[in-house]
């Protein structure tokens, strides 16, 4: 028998987890560990809670929880309650699949004042996870701006618009439903310190914005190269600069505007005591593509800002991390000795759910091979039990986690699968049933 740890399970670490099965067979056992009593990570806390056809996927990764040999292991944190060096000890090869959960700093001056927050934070709030629970955005302000111009920045420009209506079907949680239903926010800026043809927003998402309820996207034609320039774009990114072009003829009849301000790099947040507003330099484009400041510089008024810039993995003690990309230092996902990473804590923060598909393919056909030949297994989950019972942890299994999913949908508001805990406390009330 081999026995692998798999740290993290969301989509990552479930591609993985399925890859193995498919490679070795029966004689895999698989612990799935998780720092929160819920699976699924970015599914559950990433992706938007009105963006429920994504969140679907999760069916895939259930029917590999439920398969005989892989286990959930939850409310167990790796660094805390057992360490890479004990886990390595235990088991054949452990994979760590910890996504990149932190925000990277905006790095201005007034980054740090009230009122500035990093999507990980912001998204995280919305989604109900526990770290950010209490975060409570200011939402009580005319304008609001976000920095970026990948999905991220889009996902949050499109939940700062919506209607309380709009989110019938959406599993948003409710302190994030009422906040977000009393804003009295109006306008929302989307700072991109490139241009159009640059951005990375999707086509289908960002088509969404053309048919809010009460929001209607603007954008300044000005900003946009010639429309013949479009015919040499790749074609996903052309359809989204189409799609920008026709927000240009939306009538301005609804009472929310996203603006779309390009070549808008932020160089500092300014307020009293809280922001208040960004002041943003104008860019163009260098040679090499990269924005270069004009000198030229304006104010955005802005009570909130969401910088929606990228990611990094946390570090794990006795990992090797390479910080500028903020992922682990690894090669092709070997990160040593036993030892492997996959999805963003692998490659950096960026690709879509279905891109750790290979990756978890990938790293599994390694271990396979690294495995195959070699003599008896090591002790596996039945060692991890005896030290996790010795150091007194509450592990939630799959029953429990049951528990918990059975009572977030016995708690939902009508038309809403769930309505998530939002708290650690409750999510282990919920699963001692
Ligand atoms: P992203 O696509 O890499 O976009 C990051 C954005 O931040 C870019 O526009 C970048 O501009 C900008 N940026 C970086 N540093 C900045 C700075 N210092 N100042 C101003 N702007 C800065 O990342 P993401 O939006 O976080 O998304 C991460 C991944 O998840 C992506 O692959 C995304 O497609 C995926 N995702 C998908 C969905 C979906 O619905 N399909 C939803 C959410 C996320 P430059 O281009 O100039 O660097």
């Amino acid at each position: 028998m081999r026995h692998v740890a798999i740290v993290g399970s969301g989509p990552a670490g479930y591609y993985s987890a399925e890859a193995l099965q498919k490679a070795i067979g029966e004689e895999i056992r698989i612990d799935m560990i998780d720092r929160l009593p819920v699976p699924y990570g970015l599914i559950r806390f990433g992706v938007a809670p009105d963006h429920q056809s994504i969140k679907a996927v999760s069916k895939r990764y259930e029917k590999v929880a439920l398969s005989p040999g892989v286990r959930f292991v939850g409310n167990v944190s790796v660094g805390d309650d057992v360490s890479i060096g004990d886990l390595l000890g235990l088991y054949d090869a452990v994979i760590l699949a910890t996504g990149a959960p932190l925000d990277r700093p905006l790095g201005v001056p007034g980054d740090d004042l009230p009122g500035v927050v990093g999507s990980a934070a912001f998204v995280g709030w919305y989604n109900g996870h526990p770290e950010f629970a209490g975060l409570a955005p200011p939402l009580d302000v005319d304008a609001a701006a976000v920095v970026g111009n990948g999905n991220v920045a889009l996902d949050v420009a499109r939940i700062l618009s919506k209607t309380p209506a709009e989110f019938v079907g959406s599993d948003i949680v409710a302190h994030a439903f009422e906040a977000l239903g009393n804003s009295r926010n109006r306008d929302i800026h989307v700072l991109g310190r490139r241009g159009p043809h640059q951005m990375q927003m999707t086509p289908k998402e960002l088509g969404e914005l053309g048919h809010l309820e009460d929001a209607v996207p603007h954008v300044d034609l000005a900003d946009f190269p010639p429309a013949e320039a479009d015919a040499a774009l790749e074609p996903g990114l052309r359809k989204s600069v189409t799609h920008l072009r026709d927000f240009a003829s939306l009538a301005k009849d609804k009472r929310k505007t996203i603006y779309f301000d390009f070549f808008a790099r932020p160089v500092a947040i300014e307020g009293d005591g809280k922001a208040e507003r960004v002041l943003v330099e104008r860019t163009r484009l260098g040679e090499d593509g990269r924005a270069i400041g004009t000198g030229e510089t304006y104010h955005v008024p802005a009570g909130l800002v969401v910088s929606c810039i990228g990611y990094k993995t946390p570090p794990v003690e006795g990992v090797p991390y390479e910080e500028d990309q903020g992922r682990f230092a690894n090669r092709d996902g070997v990160i040593g000795e036993g030892l492997y990473c996959v999805g963003w804590a692998r490659r950096g923060p960026t690709g879509t759910i279905g891109t750790n598909r290979p990756d978890g393919y990938e790293v599994a056909g390694k271990i396979a091979e690294a495995l195959a030949g070699r003599g008896a297994g090591k002790e596996g989950g039945d060692g991890l039990d005896r030290l996790l019972a010795g150091r007194g942890a509450e592990v939630v299994g799959f029953d429990a986690w049951q528990r918990i999913e059975a009572a977030e949908a016995a708690r939902a508001r009508q038309g809403s699968p769930r309505e998530k805990f939002v708290i650690v406390a409750d999510m282990l009330e919920a699963a001692r049933g």
